[in-house]
């Protein structure tokens, strides 16, 4: 048996411990028994890809050029109060 990691909690599995595979079209990934007794449901296995304006366009963030990607993990989110009419 080849080495799994739970993915969950990223603990090693050892060889005659219990777990659930989860095949995810060519992709496998596995939970130890106790993340799977807490939430059965695999999470958080895809990457998501994010847009973001650069030069004028909205591009996905990993086509960028390294510079520009490390000017993107700079930016700040805030929010723009609200304009009050009375
Ligand atoms: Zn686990």
């Amino acid at each position: 048996m080849e080495k799994y990691i739970c993915h969950d909690c990223g603990k090693a599995i050892g060889k005659n411990e219990e777990y659930m595979p989860y095949k995810v079209g060519k992709d496998l990934y596995v939970k130890c028994r106790a993340c799977h007794e807490i939430d059965p449901v695999l999470k958080n296995f895809q990457k998501a890809e994010v847009y973001s304006r650069v030069v004028g366009y909205i591009r996905p963030v990993a086509q960028w050029n390294k510079g520009k990607q490390a000017e993107f993990g700079d930016r700040k989110e805030y929010l723009v109060e609200q304009a009050c009419c009375c």
